[in-house]
């Protein structure tokens, strides 16, 4: 199957088809077959896909087309919207529709409108006009309040990793967004997961939508093996560098749970001549996106990183995600192995765990429907004895079922600042 029997206009088919093919992208993912078709008849759609398989390139072609259609904006209007929790994952979905649109004849202008950056250039950037704004929730509304936008003028809206929009508390600003739409729109709305919250958020933004699932089509899931090692907290990060050097990876993504952590493990691989930097929230915008693109470019071997920072990493081929401290929430899982083994390729996740981690392990095996097995490494065999169930869960924080307590969380910030 190819892109053309999935309904574009004749005449932008070709330019949209060479685009792809520079991409490197020659036929449509199965997420792209399904819901390319209801997107250029104007249906709103909730496409319940994560990432790595293809769900950017399905909502960016047609908005794309949209945008070809219907002309240039002048200042403060706009044709589309999309809405990403991360901002990496706008300067992505913003590189993404870039690059698809670039042989089209008249190029959307995409205007990328994050925090953390100054906003007097996003500002002039928008007064040039532009058809497609890439966002994150705090600074679009930033915008809007400097008169550099007018949501009223958008016709199609995309919120693209909801789940993590909903997980990283963006609530409040969805809702003062939502008072701003036009009533006549078209809505896109993806996540990795459908929990209630987004259920509910899809019956309010979303008029009577197809609905996507990535893997009801069982060749799209993706090909991940994944592992569970037990191993002491103090040994994780001599495990790592062990299991890097003895299985020869060549690029890895680890996930810790604090940006201290990322901070420790980074410098400890670096000194052992590992090729490591860390990547988290605290880090200036410019820092990180220099840390990403060396990562992307393999002139880091390691890249460690908090959940937040890590989430919106498009890495091709990334052979290896490394959860050296468990996800708190078990969805998180589902996000951080879905870094690797994508767009068909093969991947690998390694959990570390021990006793006092292992109920959440139990708890993500339950949510993801797998039995992992619990391997031991020969030198890093655990010391531990399993502790009292009082106690189980702490270590990340807390377990399902039960919020963690101020005390928990100082207890979880204190561990996590031992990473050795
Ligand atoms: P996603 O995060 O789901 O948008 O997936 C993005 C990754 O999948 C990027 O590396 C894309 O280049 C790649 N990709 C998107 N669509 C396809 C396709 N139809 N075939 C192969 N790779 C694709």
């Amino acid at each position: 199957m190819s892109f053309d029997s999935l309904g574009f206009a004749p005449d932008l088919l070709p330019l949209l088809a060479r685009a792809l093919g520079q991409a490197g992208i020659d036929a449509p993912s199965p997420v792209q077959r399904e819901a390319i078709p209801p997107l250029l008849a104007g249906d709103d759609v909730l496409i319940r896909a994560p990432t790595g398989s293809g769900k950017t390139a399905a909502f960016a072609l047609p908005l794309l087309q949209r945008c070809a259609q219907a002309g240039r904006c002048s200042a403060q209007q706009l044709h589309a919207l999309v809405l990403v929790p991360t901002r990496e994952l706008a300067l992505q979905v913003a590189d993404t529709l870039i690059q698809l649109g670039s042989q089209l004849s008249q190029r959307p202008r995409v205007v990328t409108a994050i925090g953390g950056v100054s906003i007097n250039p996003q500002l002039m950037a928008l007064r040039g006009g532009a058809e497609i704004v890439v966002a994150t929730p705090g600074r679009l509304l930033d915008l809007v309040q400097h008169n550099a936008l007018r949501l009223e003028t958008l016709s199609a809206l995309v919120l693209d990793e909801a789940d993590q929009l909903l997980a990283l508390g963006f609530g409040d600003e969805l809702a003062a967004i939502e008072a701003l739409l036009p009533a006549r729109r078209q809505t896109v709305l993806v996540s990795a997961t459908l929990p209630d919250r987004i259920a509910a958020l899809a019956r309010r933004l979303l008029r009577a939508p197809h609905l996507v699932e990535a893997d009801t089509d069982a060749h799209a899931a993706p090909d991940i093996t994944q592992r569970a090692i037990e191993v002491d907290p103090s040994q994780r990060t001599a495990l790592l560098r062990h299991l890097l050097q003895l299985e020869g990876w060549t690029q890895a993504l680890v996930f810790v749970a604090s940006h201290h952590t990322a901070d420790t493990v980074a410098d400890k691989l670096a000194r052992n001549g590992i090729g490591a930097q860390a990547l988290h929230g605290t880090l200036t915008q410019g820092r990180r996106v220099q840390v990403l693109r060396a990562f992307q470019g393999s002139g880091v071997q390691v890249l460690v990183a908090t959940d937040v920072a890590g989430r919106g990493l498009d890495i091709p081929a990334l052979p290896l995600v490394v959860n050296y401290d468990l996800p708190r929430a078990a969805a998180d899982y589902t996000h951080r192995i879905g870094r690797t083994g994508r767009a068909g390729a093969r991947g690998t996740a390694i959990s570390f765990f021990n006793a006092a981690s292992e109920a959440q392990l139990r708890l993500i095996e339950k949510r993801q429907q797998v039995r992992l097995t619990r391997e031991r490494i020969a030198g890093f065999e655990p010391s531990e004895a399993a502790p009292a169930p009082s106690v189980i869960g702490d270590h990340n924080g807390g377990i399902k079922g039960r919020r963690p307590s101020k005390k928990d969380k100082l207890r979880a910030a204190q561990a996590a600042a031992k990473p050795d």
